[in-house]
């Protein structure tokens, strides 16, 4: 799992960050100004995965199988979100096939009028099982991919064989007249693939591709001296990316998100924090994204205990950072805090100590300056191993001598 991007159901395909939009209103008791109800809803089904990669964006501390909610009580989450309004939801994980579950929960999630989009490694799908979610009501599958290139794809995933299987699952996805996105997270040893990843996307016949420079949370922060690519990189493959909008206008659609360090302003993340997106962790925690976890002095509430429309209106995490009253200089007086929102405040809170920072990737915040530095050197620098991502963590692998798609 990276990130999310709300879907256009119009669209024939749509990862994971858009700015996300909807009304915006006045709650009855006048706190929480927010949507009524959020546009769409991460769901981590568990934190099972057969990869590894290195920017996952999941907890360093990952969930266990013995915490997980149980069909029903994702059954019941799925009714609550129909009722609330919520239009789509992204079941991810970890690897969201590793429940045996699934059909039951999507066909739930059918039947309460949501728009679902499977988001998956497709490395443990099989024809028959999707078949049997295409039946169940999937709408859209949105895979991701690690590199072009196999070996590379395998080292980065600590997976063997995974762009061979993800060819097989795409075919599958086309003849049940599913939506196709493919999510392809761009770092420095993979970033001169992007022309063949776009290349893949058209021959696979996907709607649209998710450029997806990796936004450094969770194991990507770890590993972000590895993942860094150098702003040449970085421009060349945003030219790239714009030659490839201009030569396959009308065939697909190529969304690009920019990494962070190399950003004048920062992204609107998850469109302002609890505007539109609620994210659900597999034991059940309520996020307003899916790093909140990462702010480490607040509290969360379980959906076992409380209502979704309860902790989407008035959930103390949720009330923390919505909005813009808790800002402070130089976002407070800033024209643009009803645009960005300040950033990131995961990120803050991870560079600054202080989640009421403005996001140093915003070149107004005073600390920008010694944050673009670091992106700059690491960058420049031989890349350190991998740390795996997998529970207990931190295993580490050499790294190639020579970055097989780098700079
Ligand atoms: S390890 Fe990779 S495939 Fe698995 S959840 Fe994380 S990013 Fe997705
Ligand atoms: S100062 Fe704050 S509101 Fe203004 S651009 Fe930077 S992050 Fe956005």
């Amino acid at each position: 799992m990276n990130e999310i991007t709300p879907i256009k159901p119009t669209q024939s395909g749509p990862t994971c960050t858009a700015p996300m939009s909807g009304p915006v209103s006045q709650a009855e008791d006048g706190q929480a100004l927010c949507a009524r109800a959020p546009v769409g809803m991460l769901c981590e089904l568990t934190h099972r995965c057969p990869l590894q990669c290195p920017y996952c964006s999941n907890p360093l501390e990952l969930e266990r199988v013995n915490t997980e909610l149980t069909t029903e009580q994702w059954q019941d989450v799925m009714r609550q979100a129909g009722e609330l309004g919520v239009l789509q939801i992204h079941l991810s994980g970890g690897e969201p096939t590793a429940r045996k579950d699934l059909e039951d929960i999507v066909k739930t999630a059918s039947e309460s009028g949501l728009y679902i989009n499977l988001i998956t490694a497709g490395v443990t799908l099989t024809r028959e099982r999707m078949g049997k979610l295409a039946e169940a009501g999937l709408d859209h599958v949105q895979l991701s991919i690690q590199d072009i290139e196999p070996e590379n794809a395998d080292r980065i995933a600590a997976y063997k064989g995974g762009m061979a299987k993800k060819r097989e699952v795409v075919k599958w996805v086309k003849e049940l007249g599913l939506a196709l996105t493919i999510n392809a997270p761009i770092h420095r040893q993979n970033i001169n693939s992007v022309p063949a990843m776009i290349d893949f996307a058209v021959e696979v016949g996907a709607g649209r591709i998710e450029v997806a420079h990796v936004q450094y949370y969770a194991w990507a922060l770890l590993n972000r001296a590895s993942l860094m690519p150098t702003k040449e990189a970085f421009m060349k493959a945003a030219r790239q990316v714009e030659e490839a909008r201009e030569k396959f206008k009308g065939v697909i659609v190529i969304d690009a998100v920019v990494p962070d360090y190399y950003a004048k302003f920062p992204k609107p993340c998850m469109g302002g924090w609890a505007r539109g997106i609620v994210n659900i962790t597999p034991s059940g925690r309520v996020l307003p994204c899916h790093a909140a976890e990462s702010i480490t002095h607040l509290a969360f509430d379980n959906i076992k205990d409380k209502k979704l429309a309860d902790i989407w209106l008035y959930g103390d995490a949720f009330q923390k950072y919505r909005g813009t009253e808790w800002m402070k200089e130089p976002c407070r007086s800033c024209p643009r805090k009803e645009i960005d929102f300040g950033g990131c405040r995961c990120q803050a809170f991870a560079l600054t100590g202080d989640a009421t920072n403005t996001d140093p990737a915003c070149s107004l915040s005073p600390l920008h300056a010694q944050w673009a530095k670091v992106a700059e050197e690491e960058s420049h620098s031989a890349p350190p191993a991998f740390v795996y991502r997998r529970v207990g963590g931190a295993k580490t692998v050499p790294a190639p001598e020579t970055e097989p798609s780098g700079v």
